[in-house]
């Protein structure tokens, strides 16, 4: 079959919808050099804390084909997350909406297995590889590329009808196809919300987070103690931080998901504050089974209750 480049990229972009992604975008693989001196800057002011992985590989960062071989195109597609209900009780310790379903890495990962091997059996043969969250690739930027949404002074993605709780994943395949040319436009606009409302003032200035301050890393990537310095100024965050997307004016809209996976669990969002405080570890796992909370071990949750607690 011969398809131009044109049709072989709709056919993608709606396998995408079929398979359940709410956005997909194909962008050219290239080296992102509009990102390379911000990338460069955020590395040498140590924003990444103790993330030394962010540090490897910087070429592969900014280059996907040094990271895949011969890749050609980034389809990148986004998967809206935001949940229909939250956590019963008010005073209990507050989870990143994320955390709520099955891991998303595994969910993700799944459907774009299923789309390459789509790709191979209907399109043409292809090499290539799926990746969520999981590669040295700064999916933010290609996402934008691919024409998904702007990023929103929080530095994440926002897309106007789906708001910035998506989660993100990738193709890099070796078939050239036809790129998004368009540059999605930033409506961030005078708003300034999510930079005002961040307790631990970690947005230091307009789509520039210092990862080392955000409660994000403290709560699940940094391995040894919290800083005391940090005290009182977690706003019950025990796993992660969405407070700047509540914030977000583009969030108030957005229509909650409807994949099967991502349904919160009854019992993580039923768990009162006493049951937090009196988790132990046999409650742990089987409480946090499938989701993201697990990667930090009982012993991290642990560690994030009773910074909260004392
Ligand atoms: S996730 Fe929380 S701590 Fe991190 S930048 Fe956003 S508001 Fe600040
Ligand atoms: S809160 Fe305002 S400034 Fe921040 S990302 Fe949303 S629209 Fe942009």
């Amino acid at each position: 079959m011969n398809l131009t480049l044109a049709a072989k990229s709709q056919l993608i972009r709606d396998k995408a919808k079929e398979l359940g992604f709410d956005l997909c975008g194909i962008a050219e693989a290239d080296f992102l050099s509009e990102e390379k001196e911000r990338f460069i800057d955020w590395l040498d002011k140590d924003y990444h804390g103790e993330m030394g992985y962010m540090a490897n590989n910087i070429e592969k960062r900014l280059d996907p084909r040094l990271l895949v071989e011969n890749t050609k195109s980034i389809v990148m597609v986004a998967l809206n997350y935001f949940p229909e209900n939250t956590q019963e009780d008010s005073e209990a310790p507050v989870l990143a909406k994320y955390a709520y379903g099955k891991d998303y890495h595994f969910v993700i990962k799944e459907k774009l297995n299923a789309l390459l091997e789509y790709i191979n059996q209907e399109i043409g043969e292809t090499q290539g590889r799926a990746f969520v969250d999981s590669a040295p690739i700064l999916e933010h930027a290609w996402a934008r590329k691919a024409g998904l949404g702007w990023i929103g002074k929080n530095s994440l993605l926002l897309n106007r009808k789906l708001g910035s709780f998506m989660f993100l994943g990738e193709l890099l395949i070796d078939m050239p196809l036809e790129y998004n040319t368009e540059t999605y436009l930033d409506f961030c606009g005078g708003c300034n919300r999510c930079i005002r409302s961040c307790p631990t003032n970690a947005i230091v200035s307009p789509k520039v987070v210092d990862g080392s301050k955000c409660i994000s890393y403290f709560t699940i990537e940094l391995k040894d103690e919290i800083p005391e310095v940090m005290k009182g100024k977690f706003e019950n965050r025990v796993f992660g931080c969405d407070i700047c997307q509540d914030v977000c004016p583009w969030n108030r809209m957005v229509k909650p998901h409807a994949v099967e996976a991502f349904k919160p669990n009854p019992e993580i969002l039923s768990l009162s504050k006493d049951d937090w405080f009196a988790m132990d570890a046999h409650k742990f796992g089987k409480v946090f089974k499938n989701s993201a909370v697990k990667r930090t071990k009982f012993k991290g949750l642990k560690r994030n209750l009773d910074f909260l607690n004392e």
